[in-house]
């Protein structure tokens, strides 16, 4: 069982599988923000590097 969404950030569809985090906030409808797993790495490295800069 899975859901196709499109990526808020690249605008590609994919899948999100029963488990992820992603699924259950699709599910519960709790966000309509969802992001690839790309995406996610990216997001998350540039926060890393954004926490650095503020200091
Ligand atoms: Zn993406």
């Amino acid at each position: 069982m899975h859901y196709e969404v499109i990526c808020t950030s690249c605008k590609r569809t994919f899948k999100l599988s029963e488990g992820e985090e992603q699924y259950k906030q699709y599910k519960e409808r709790k966000s309509h923000l969802f992001y690839c797993e790309n995406c996610k790495h990216k997001i998350r490295f540039d926060a890393i590097r954004n926490f650095f800069r503020n200091y």
